[in-house]
């Protein structure tokens, strides 16, 4: 059975291991200044399980900005409000390309791969802003993030939001493109200053796992949406949560999940779990280096891959 023991051993080994070689942590994403600083050397599990506890272990008091991991809560705000007309101009096929990419939007006709990516991902918060001011519509998001995690000390780090605004001349380039093929309603920087500031959120290993139980349909979570749009988003999850790296992460961890570059990762086990790891240093493909051995651990020892 799991618990707090359990994790602490696996922080260990983990500072244990990379004492040998630092590499193993990563390197933390620096196309976002105010992310490039953060020392790699943090590590920080949380799970929150079907009998209501939550397990903790490592750095899991420190907030870390969950990034893209955002895209699962816009993405379960507009399947709620606007249903499967988003389908219309966000497709569900796993990429194959890093998540900034601009090359499969020619030729899909700017309709983003799926909403994980970041065009995809850009179109999910146009359509929530459609109809409300920006202000409203990021009320809207942090609101049902909160709801989630039954805590309403989860914020937005401003500063990391600006951050991104001043280097984030792909985001804009992409937002242009979606925007010449009409599937942009709002002007691009209209849409961009929401989503950077829903990246920007900041929460602990805690707030992430406890937010993520309604994903694993656990029996103490909010009722959010429906039990369907559950499914639907651990499919996405599954196929397209970590980019290019989605296959690996499914033939190594078999369970859906969703990174951002801030090192975070939501990690879901159907009715078991929701598991947030957290370590800012990333692989290759811009996901968290030390999460993803940690959650490949996890799913072997406790036998949670949904394979
Ligand atoms: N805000 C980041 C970006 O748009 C999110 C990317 C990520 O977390 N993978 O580049």
């Amino acid at each position: 059975d799991i618990c707090t023991e359990y994790l602490e051993g696996l922080v260990r080994d983990a500072h244990a291991l990379a004492a040998e070689d630092p590499e193993l942590w990563g390197k933390p994403a620096d196309y976002i200044p105010e992310l490039a600083h953060i020392d790699p050397a943090q590590l920080a599990i949380s799970v929150a399980l079907a009998d209501g506890r939550v397990l903790s272990a490592g750095d899991y008091k420190t907030g870390f900005s969950i990034q893209s991991i955002s895209k699962v809560f816009t993405l379960s705000i507009a399947l709620g409000r606007i249903g499967d007309s988003l389908w219309n101009r966000v497709a569900r096929e796993p990429s194959g390309n890093p998540f900034d990419s601009i090359l499969k939007l020619e030729q899909e006709k700017g309709k983003p791969r799926n909403p994980f990516i970041n065009a995809g991902a850009i179109v999910t918060t146009d359509a929530l802003l459609s109809g409300h001011a920006p202000k409203e519509a990021l009320s809207e998001i942090i609101q049902f993030v909160r709801a989630a995690a039954e805590d309403d000390d989860i914020h937005i780090n401003a500063r990391v939001a600006q951050s991104e605004k001043t280097t984030g001349y792909r985001n804009l380039a992409l937002a242009h493109y979606l925007r010449s093929y009409d599937n942009l309603v709002n002007e691009p920087d209209y849409t961009l200053g929401v989503y950077y500031h829903q990246c920007a959120i900041e929460m602990t290993t805690v707030q992430l796992a406890k937010a993520g139980r309604y994903l694993a349909s656990l029996p103490d979570a909010p009722k959010l949406i429906a039990p369907a749009k559950v499914r639907s988003l651990n499919a996405l999850m599954m196929t397209c949560g970590q980019y290019d790296g989605s296959g690996e992460f499914a033939f190594r961890v078999g369970l859906p999940s969703k990174s951002g570059v801030g090192g975070g990762l939501l990690i879901i086990a159907p009715r078991r779990g929701s598991i947030a790891i957290w370590s800012p240093g990333l692989n290759e493909k811009g996901n968290s280096k030390m999460g993803t051995y940690i959650a490949e651990r996890m799913s072997r020892e406790l036998d949670w891959g949904v394979f």
